[in-house]
């Protein structure tokens, strides 16, 4: 039972987190949160106090509750440890550390310790793949482990210390005339003071003082920007998609779900440069007439987040945000929007339904955002890293932009590479950059004196290179070209100690476990495709089961509602088409 004082701060709480939405049910994944944070977990009697407070019913907020992972029905240890055990973890020994974990805290996955002062679950990608093997403990991430940081960790957490934190920043690179990662080995210059003096904010008094909104859509449609969270659509004729109207209010999201296992450069933007992302969408909010965005962030980036909010505080206080920015008569409200562990939300229906308060259920398109989106009303949705372009493109022009790269991928790329690589971590290179010098003169090559067997060049869906097929250029139509995709630019490095039955048994649980079920081909077939492969890797794989695991594949592609169903599929038909020997042996 809740006292009265805790009603009094619930009711303060929903209040101000309703003015944020056109809509009271959107705010209720943050009320869920504050909930949490305030019992532990969420029980039945708080779905219905927080029922009350949106005015909404009890089982709208249950289906968010059971839909969500990282909303608890039960309590969770003091100490609540999230272990990654997908692919770029595995790669590097998760799962012996998460047996160690298991065997310290003396309990299994979803269970809590006696004393109450412990729970693990595993995770999926927690986004910051070059520090692998990580672990969220709360709100903070501990990279790079072993066993002795994994048993120094929790006896420090048992002696009431604080443990010491083992993640570095990830590594980059310098490059000349940086687009995206300007500010990246700039201490503090999440600070508004130092990215100001860095050029911060220029672009946008430039837009808006001097740019009609057509002349933004024109400059960004001429500088061929494209998208960056793995579709690759251009960005300036998405937003010259949105009606005219000026009567109609419209919408930004700017999408920071970046759970595509692999990728981990939408998290260096927010950590390093967040005023890059401000700048850069108040451009877009007034280049489509919109004036309200949304930054939705996974759950997992917690100090991302708090970093990011930081900067949208000074943002604010300069007077860069809200009521007619600097005089321009253009007005901008920025919120963020937490996640809450649904790979899912990364589809850019998903994450709108997701804002408004359901469960992050991909929409059949059309229609398509841009007309019918948040609220009803027209929306963009785009990434962190295709927005983070937009300062520079404005600052040094479209011909400036255009001089790296390649005529249809023009400009530079944020590449996070993690695996077997002797220096993983995100690099800012031009598209057309060679994959083999990505990793063998960037990354240094792969780990242990040992060969390269495989590299996923664009996050986890994509289909795999085999190690003679990396001289290949890293751009939407080189890759396409040799049958797999830029993707996210997550690259995934494997060498020749790996089994890649057991990788795509990796990859297929995670799609299993993130399939959002509205669509029976991929709440079905993906399950299945985990359910051969876990068969075939514990030694009883089947006679057929290699025809069965295709036939599923390719049913599955192209019938589903979103795009989760082939990224999917495309793994399993590529790896049995490069590696079919290694399946053959499972199956007699
Ligand atoms: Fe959901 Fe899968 Fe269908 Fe996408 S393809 S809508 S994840 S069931």
């Amino acid at each position: 039972m809740i006292n009265q004082e805790e009603k009094k701060i619930a009711l303060e709480t929903a209040e101000k987190l309703k003015s944020r939405y056109e809509q009271p049910k959107a705010a209720l994944m943050p009320l869920l949160y504050e909930v949490q944070a305030r019992d532990g977990y969420i029980s039945p009697e708080a779905e219905n106090e927080v029922a009350e407070l949106l005015g909404i019913s009890p089982t709208e907020v249950h289906e968010s509750v059971t839909f969500y992972p990282l909303l608890f029905e039960k309590p969770v240890g003091k100490y609540h440890i999230q272990f990654c055990h997908n692919i770029s973890c595995s790669l590097l020994g998760a799962e012996p550390l998460i047996d160690l974990l298991q065997k310290e805290l003396g309990v299994g996955q979803g269970e809590v310790t006696e004393d109450g002062l412990f729970s693990y679950q595993r995770a999926e990608c927690l986004g910051c793949c070059a520090d692998a093997p990580v672990m969220l403990i709360n709100e903070e991430l501990f990279g790079r482990l072993n066993e002795e940081t994994v048993r120094r960790i929790i006896e420090q957490i048992r002696a009431g210390k604080k443990p010491d934190n083992y993640t570095p920043l990830t590594e980059t690179n310098e490059i000349e005339d940086p687009v995206l990662s300007f500010n990246f080995r700039v201490p503090n210059a999440s600070n508004l003071k130092i990215a100001e003096a860095r050029g911060a904010y220029k672009a946008m008094r430039t837009v808006l003082s001097e740019f009609e909104p057509e002349k933004i859509i024109e400059t960004i449609k001429s500088a061929g920007l494209r998208g960056m969270g793995g579709a690759g659509f251009p960005a300036g004729l998405k937003w010259s998609f949105v009606p005219k109207d000026p009567s109609l209010t419209k919408y930004l999201c700017v999408n920071c779900d970046e759970s595509e296992p692999g990728t981990f450069k939408d998290r260096e933007i927010m950590r390093r440069d967040p005023h890059r992302l401000i700048e850069a969408s108040v451009i877009t909010a007034k280049a489509f007439g919109a004036s309200r965005a949304y930054v939705y962030i996974r759950r997992e980036f917690y100090e991302e987040k708090k970093i990011f909010e930081k900067a949208l505080k000074e943002a604010y206080e300069a007077g860069f945000l809200g009521e007619n920015i600097l005089d321009s008569g253009v007005s901008v409200d920025i919120y963020t929007h937490p996640g809450a562990g649904a790979y899912i939300c990364g589809e850019e229906t998903g994450l709108i339904n997701s804002i408004e308060g359901k469960k992050g259920w991909p929409r059949i398109k059309p229609p398509f955002p841009a007309v019918v989106g948040l609220f009803n009303k027209p929306t963009v949705v785009n990434n962190v890293e295709t927005l983070s372009n937009i300062p520079y493109i404005i600052n040094n022009g479209v011909e400036a932009y255009r001089k790296r790269g390649t005529e249809k991928s023009p400009g530079t790329k944020l590449f996070g590479v993690s695996g077997h690589v002797k220096r993983p971590g995100i690099y800012e290179l031009p598209m057309g950059f060679s994959l083999r010098e990505l990793i063998y003169g960037i990354c240094g090559g792969i780990t242990e004196g040992r060969a390269l067997k495989a590299v996923i060049p664009g996050g986890s869906s994509v289909p795999v290179l085999k190690a003679d097929e990396i001289d290949v250029d890293l751009d939407f139509d080189s890759l396409e070209a040799v049958g797999t995709y830029l993707g996210s630019g997550g690259v995934i490095v494997m060498d020749d100690s790996v089994s890649m039955p057991w990788v795509l048994e990796v990859l297929a649980r995670f799609y299993a476990h993130e399939s959002c079920g509205q669509c029976t081909p991929c709440r079905e077939g993906v399950v299945w495709m985990y359910e051969i492969l876990h068969r075939m890797n514990s030694g009883r794989g089947r006679k057929g089961d290699l025809e069965l695991l295709l036939d599923l594949a390719n049913n599955v592609e192209g019938q589903t509602i979103c795009p989760l169903g082939a990224a999917a599929a495309w793994p399993v038909q590529a790896m049995l088409k490069k590696f079919p020997d290694e399946f053959k042996r499972l199956c007699r």
